[in-house]
């Protein structure tokens, strides 16, 4: 542990960086944390806290047969700072893990400003730091940062995210769509194709108008490319925009009817698995409620299930499978590692345990010690596949995700989606405790409960 009382440079004190800095702290490392606020706010951000929650005060299901859940559970046996505030600030809200924000957020920075070895330094990181340096400055890192990292990845790093809703496999009702490509194209029956009637078609262009809108931000303002127009952007357009777009029937056949439908949703595989389906040029500022309440009106989508709902906002991040190493750092200047969402994951849950990931890699790095992966088969392992690109083998272009059941590897042999959890729960329970017995870290050693 000789280098481990050098100071390492956290930037970003939002989750993933609240995180990573802890962590590092409790493996008895000092840290100096750079946050830009109380002197700088994102437009996002509203208060001067660490670890605010920009958003909604929601980390998701708690139920750890869902694979967010699964990450809680994997997060509080590790130690976590954030999973441990969030419990300790918990207002009820059925199954979900919601807490009450500024609680939650004044006692992760209590805890932080509590631990020997712990600075803080205010302003805004213009250019990369001297030293071992995490970046964790999320999806809306500063300009003159962003333009800094650019020059190191060699690309622009700000997107606008438009992103089309996930629905799970088994709930679309494959009495109802058809598996066929356009004109056969492909393997022929790569995708999932949802037929609309003339009536059907009408009535979802209409509910599409009328829907509930995201206002966007300030620094938001919408400006889109005509090839990624917002679903409901499209349906104002006029009433066959959208079939003469994503919506388009041509060179498909319903192999129920033998006729071309008046129009279809196409749905395309979201994972080599097929467990997820994402329902192409579907990208929306309808609100999440109504996302659910309007898709659901789509034949074959009743009992939909969404994995992730659709939206658009700017984001930034790099694309972490070809620039980052097997240890979060950045190839070309492996003292850069990166953390939270500005590695490409989504959600303040994801961001968490991104954070968390990145200090044990630091930490490997200063001992001497190789960094150890947690297994593929967990919460945890599935998101650094995502991260390092090994759940998408195929070259799938890197894209911000939540944490599913899609980034995990295959279960064996085919199962009812209640087993398909109930898998995926048992096989990560059997693998963790060996991964975080072999971690330098307290862990909680007490079994979790069953769901
Ligand atoms: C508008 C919007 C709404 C969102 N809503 C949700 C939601 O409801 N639920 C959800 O799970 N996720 C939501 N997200 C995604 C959310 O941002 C992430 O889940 C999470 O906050 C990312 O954590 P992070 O630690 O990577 O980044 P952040 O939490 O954003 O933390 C980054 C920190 O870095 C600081 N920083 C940035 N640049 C610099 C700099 N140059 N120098 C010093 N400090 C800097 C920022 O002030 C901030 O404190 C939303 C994102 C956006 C943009």
């Amino acid at each position: 542990m000789g280098q481990a009382r050098d100071t390492l440079t956290v930037v970003g004190g939002g989750l993933a960086g609240s995180e990573c800095a802890w962590q590092l702290l409790r493996l008895g490392h000092a840290v100096t944390l750079r946050e830009m606020k109380p002197v700088r706010r994102s437009p996002a951000h509203q208060t001067d806290r660490l670890a605010e929650l920009v958003c909604s005060n929601s980390f998701r299901s708690d139920n750890p047969e869902l694979a967010v859940g699964l990450l809680h559970e994997e997060l509080r046996r590790a130690g976590s700072l954030i999973l441990s505030a969030a419990d300790a600030h918990r207002v009820p809200a059925g199954d979900a893990l919601a807490v009450e924000r500024e609680g939650f957020a004044a006692e992760v920075e209590g805890r932080l400003s509590a631990q020997r070895g712990f600075s803080r330094v205010d302003g805004e990181v213009e250019a990369v730091p001297e030293g071992l340096v995490v970046l964790a400055t999320g999806p809306l890192t500063t300009e003159k940062l962003t333009t800094a990292l650019a020059g190191r990845v060699g690309e622009k790093l700000y997107f606008y995210d438009a992103i089309a809703p996930i629905v799970s496999a088994d709930s679309i009702d494959l009495s109802i769509a058809f598996r066929q490509s356009r004109y056969g194209k492909g393997g022929g029956d790569d995708y999932l194709n949802l037929p609309l009637n003339r009536e059907e078609y009408l009535a979802f262009v209409k509910a599409l108008r009328e829907g509930e809108k995201v206002t966007p931000h300030a620094f938001e303002e919408p400006r889109y490319f005509d090839g990624c127009l917002p679903v409901e952007v499209m349906a104002e357009r006029g009433d066959e925009v959208l079939s003469h777009g994503p919506m388009k029937p041509v060179g498909l056949k319903d192999p129920r009817t033998g006729q071309q439908p008046w129009a279809v949703v196409q749905l395309r595989m979201e994972d080599r698995a097929g467990t997820a389906w994402n329902l192409v040029g579907f990208q929306t500022r309808l609100t999440w409620p109504e996302q659910r309440r309007i898709f659901r009106t789509l034949p074959g989508l009743k009992d939909a299930e969404f994995l992730r709902m659709g939206q658009i906002h700017r984001n930034t991040f790099i694309d972490s499978p070809r620039l980052l190493a097997a240890d979060l750092s950045l190839k070309v200047e492996p003292r850069l590692f990166f953390a939270g969402q500005i590695t490409g994951v989504e959600g303040y849950v994801e961001s968490t345990a991104c954070g968390l990931l990145a200090a044990l890699a630091v930490h490997a790095r200063v001992t001497d010690q190789p960094f150890v992966p947690p297994p593929a088969t967990t919460a945890l392992g599935a998101l650094y596949r995502h991260v390092t690109g090994e759940a998408h083998p195929d070259g799938h272009p890197h894209q911000p995700t939540n944490v599913t059941h899609g980034l995990f590897p295959p279960l064996d042999g085919r199962m009812k989606k209640s087993d398909k959890r109930a898998a995926h729960l048992a096989r990560a329970r059997a693998a963790l405790p060996a991964w975080l017995s072999s971690l330098p870290l307290p862990v909680s050693a007490a079994a979790p409960q069953e769901p």
